[in-house]
């Protein structure tokens, strides 16, 4: 008599209150399978480091006496498929009950309310207690209004989360720095080495490699410079607080040849897949700030804070209340191809050559480089809002529909 927990990818929250007991009646099970690595081709980074995570996590659980059934790419009882793989779970174990926490994709929504009701167990769902926001909180906040403007979604949460604020006020009297946010950089202040974590990618590789899995991007071996557990998490966000946050605010906005990151805290990996809160960063910036107010200028935190309470809290909000028929939104009738060189950096438009190469290597690229480089390139040369979704949502390491989608196609590309 026994109750199965689905842990989606995504959903690597090690405080969520599931694992709060040790229960000999729960089975957890988590999947890697060619229905989310084929969806679209994604990076080689992206895909090891989810299923870096996603093993990293199901060890930790197995390590404080959880139950759990892993099924990883290349193993043979994996059906590839949502539903199989859960169906197989029922059927060969006393399974009463089936859980799972709210998907922050449509698409696994509707796969999921499909599962339940083909299933001949209870069901039920759970929140990922992840984020600051319910799915609902902006399209009832935005009721009634004609503009949906992201600052004033801000000022709410601000007042809500009581952050920055001395009353009902701002703290500084400003709500918003952007306007101190596009200083240039020029080599100064200095950038420290990132941080890098001793992960062992090798063998996921391998087994990609086994699975035939198509990618695309560079992978290097042993190198994946990005946190994958919340130690991992939380180092790199002591190291931002530290080395990167007295100049966030500053150089939010610069470009440069010979920097990958500026002084950008590479924490939306970790985030999207709920390996840390957006609270608990957003609170330890605040207390490192709290200490340091006399060093740092609020513009910096005040820069970082908006970026998380507000773009992010935002795009999710927008997401759930525009989808589905969001993703079909071509506003500017736009039907063009994405070019060849978006696959190899190889173009002699030099800002289009660094954001793609930086792309291809690292997986990454920071929001002035996917909003204004290649995200304005794509809109002037009116490419299809489909074919600039794909690109996005398969080549950053951070790329979930939720996000990516309403900033490439509404940021970026005008389509809704
Ligand atoms: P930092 O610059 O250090 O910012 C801190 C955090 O703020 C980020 O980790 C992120 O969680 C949040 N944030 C910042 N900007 C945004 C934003 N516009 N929307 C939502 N959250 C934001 N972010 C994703 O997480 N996944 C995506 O797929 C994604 N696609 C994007 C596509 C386009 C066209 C644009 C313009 C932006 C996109 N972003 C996306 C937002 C932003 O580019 C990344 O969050 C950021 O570059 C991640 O790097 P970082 O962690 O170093 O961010």
């Amino acid at each position: 008599m026994k109750t199965l927990r689905l842990i989606l990818g995504d959903q690597l929250n090690a405080k969520h209150s599931w694992f709060e007991t040790v229960r000999d009646d729960v089975i957890y099970c988590m999947f890697e399978m060619r229905q989310e690595t084929d969806y679209v081709v994604h990076h080689i980074q992206k895909v090891v480091g989810f299923f870096a995570a996603m093993r990293d996590f199901s060890n930790q659980l197995k390590n404080n006496g959880h139950q759990v059934k892993y099924l990883n790419i290349t193993d043979p009882e994996n059906c590839h498929d949502l539903e199989q793989n859960i169906k197989q779970i029922l059927e060969n174990n006393s399974i009463v009950r089936f859980e799972y926490q709210a998907p922050d994709e449509y698409r696994l929504e509707t796969q999921l309310r499909t599962i339940c009701d083909s299933i001949n167990v209870d069901s039920s769902c759970f929140d990922t207690e992840h984020f600051y926001t319910s799915r609902e909180e902006l399209s009832v906040f935005f009721e009634g209004k004609k503009q949906l403007l992201m600052e004033r979604f801000y000022r709410y949460m601000r007042k809500k989360h009581d952050v920055l604020m001395l009353g009902d006020q701002p703290i500084g009297g400003v709500w918003n720095y952007d306007q101190s946010n596009r200083k240039k950089w020029k080599g100064t202040p200095s950038i420290p080495p990132h941080l890098e974590f001793p992960n062992n990618i090798n063998c996921i590789k391998n087994d990609l490699d086994t699975a035939q899995i198509k990618t695309i991007g560079r992978f290097e071996k042993n190198h994946f410079d990005y946190p994958i557990n919340i130690i991992q998490a939380k180092e790199q966000l002591d190291y931002f607080c530290k080395e990167l946050l007295p100049h966030f605010g500053d150089f939010q906005d610069a470009l440069h040849t010979d920097q990958v990151y500026l002084f950008h805290s590479r924490l939306s990996f970790a985030m999207n897949l709920k390996i840390i809160s957006p609270k608990e960063v957003v609170d330890t910036a605040l207390n490192y700030y709290g200490s340091n107010s006399d060093i740092i200028d609020i513009s910096q935190i005040e820069g970082f804070v908006r970026q998380i309470i507000g773009w992010r809290e935002y795009m999710r909000g927008m997401y759930w209340k525009e989808m589905p028929s969001y993703l079909d939104l071509n506003s500017l009738n736009n039907h063009g191809k994405i070019p060849d060189f978006f696959w190899t950096g190889n173009t002699k438009m030099n800002c289009l050559k660094q954001t793609i190469t930086n792309s291809l290597d690292n997986a990454y690229a920071h929001h002035i480089q996917r909003l204004m480089i290649t995200g304005n390139y794509l809109l002037l040369t009116q490419t299809h809002p489909d074919a600039v979704d794909q690109w996005y949502l398969g080549i950053y390491l951070d790329a979930v529909q939720w996000v990516q989608l309403p900033n490439t196609r509404g940021m970026s590309q005008y389509a809704d």
